[in-house]
């Protein structure tokens, strides 16, 4: 049995701490509740209401997580139950099917929905060929798993719909689900799906996230312009994205650098999927590689870095950019007279304004003229809400280094 759609208690919140929430933030933290009215259970169906008994807006309860109560809707009749969600789901495929005209082909790969952005937070759907992959960062929708893995495999007409859990949400958010099948058939341990032509490899069972990075589409494609007869180096490869690309657009040498084991097997497969030779791989510490690379004197005409999230609190924060600031440094290093950076960042807490002092302030250091050519971010199948800008998360800088 799915929980109940009916509303089971009102979140009363504290005087003047209604503001966001009329405004459409769909994060309502412990912070701003001044008490609970009813008994709600995790995952129920509650009504935020101002301290003077106005209604504000229905969501979903969790007492474990610091996001008490996520938003889905600010109309009072709204009932959030399968048809709710199945209608939500169906506005995020159209985005992408209609307005956005992604390659749906059976062999395609894309974001079908993304959290807040989708107003669906805390859900995350990626479509790879005939299978989805469904991650729950909520446990109230972990909760619906049944009845959300269902909307899905019918809205999309996929084989089979595999959760995926990320690390960490655990602890966050109570979810004590893990990996596994969700419905329908279990996906292969390879699927081939074809992105711009080429193929890439995508094992949804091992792989990291929901199994390949679809938000640096674009990104691929804009520094592939830049690789014709080059030698370029792809710094956390993991499916090698970035170095297929380069190789195919004709890059002399491509060589790729991830700490893990499956990453590089990966990056391999995917070179021998597109028939492309010119790409090495190398599996080792990014930061370590780079330095050895720069004792040797190594030269690149392209370098792409592309790290992990480096922070996930403002605690971190220092610390991340000074991580971004020695890559930056070790890339313009490598990097010959009129070469191209291209520095990627996926820590939310990082804007770009931040990412680009910190390229500006170190090619000032390294004694290095740099212009940037091109500020991106994910993908358009990645949208960030207007209500909700911490979606805003993959920045991309291009630049060309004198
Ligand atoms: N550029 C990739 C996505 C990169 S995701 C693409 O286009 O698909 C980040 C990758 O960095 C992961 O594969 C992870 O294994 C790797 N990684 C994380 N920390 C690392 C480190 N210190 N050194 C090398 N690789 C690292």
């Amino acid at each position: 049995m799915p929980p109940s759609s009916a509303v089971a208690g009102q979140i009363v919140l504290k005087p003047k701490r209604a503001q966001p929430f009329f405004g459409r933030h769909p994060w309502v933290f412990a912070g701003a509740i001044d008490r609970v009215d009813g008994a709600p259970t995790d995952g129920a169906v509650v009504d935020v209401m101002s301290n003077v008994g106005t209604f504000v807006a229905r969501g979903l309860f969790n007492s474990h997580s610091k996001i008490r109560v996520r938003l889905y809707s600010w109309d009072e009749s709204a009932v959030l139950d399968e048809a709710f969600f199945r209608q939500r789901l169906q506005r995020a495929i159209d985005l992408r099917h209609d307005v956005l005209k992604l390659n749906t082909a059976p062999d395609s790969a894309y974001r079908v929905a993304f959290s807040e952005a989708d107003q669906l937070s805390g859900l995350v759907i990626d479509r790879y060929g005939e299978w989805a992959a469904v991650q729950f960062n909520s446990f109230a929708l972990a909760e619906r798993q049944e009845m959300i893995g269902k909307i899905v495999q019918e809205t999309l007409g996929v084989r089979g719909v595999y959760r995926k859990i990320e690390k960490g949400v655990g602890k966050l958010e109570g979810v004590t689900l893990v990996d596994g099948l969700l419905c329908g058939e279990p996906p292969p341990a390879e699927m081939v799906v074809s992105e711009n032509g080429l193929k890439f490899a995508v094992n949804l069972v091992e792989g990291q996230k929901t199994g390949y990075y679809l938000d640096q589409r674009d990104n691929r494609t804009a520094v592939a312009k830049f690789c014709a007869g080059k030698r370029v180096l792809d710094a956390f490869s993991y499916s090698g994205g970035f170095g297929v690309y380069a190789a195919r657009a004709g890059a002399s040498e491509v060589v790729c650098v991830d700490s893990s084991e499956g990453a590089v097997m990966l990056a391999m497969r995917n070179a021998e999927l597109n028939g492309l030779p010119q790409l090495t791989f190398t599996k080792n510490d990014v930061f370590d590689e780079l330095d050895s690379m720069v004792a040797a004197a190594r030269k690149f005409d392209v370098v792409v870095l592309d790290p992990p999230k480096f922070a996930r609190d403002q605690h971190a924060l220092p610390q991340a950019l000074r991580g971004y600031r020695r890559l930056v440094q070790q890339g313009l290093k490598l990097l010959d007279r009129d070469g191209i950076l291209v520095m990627c960042c996926c820590t939310g807490l990082v804007t770009m304004e931040m990412l680009e002092e910190v390229i500006a302030q170190t090619a000032v250091g390294e004694k290095r003229d740099f212009q940037f050519l091109d500020r991106r971010g994910p993908a358009a199948d990645h949208p960030v809400s207007a209500t909700c800008r911490e979606g805003a998360y993959l920045k991309c800088v291009i630049g060309r280094v004198g």
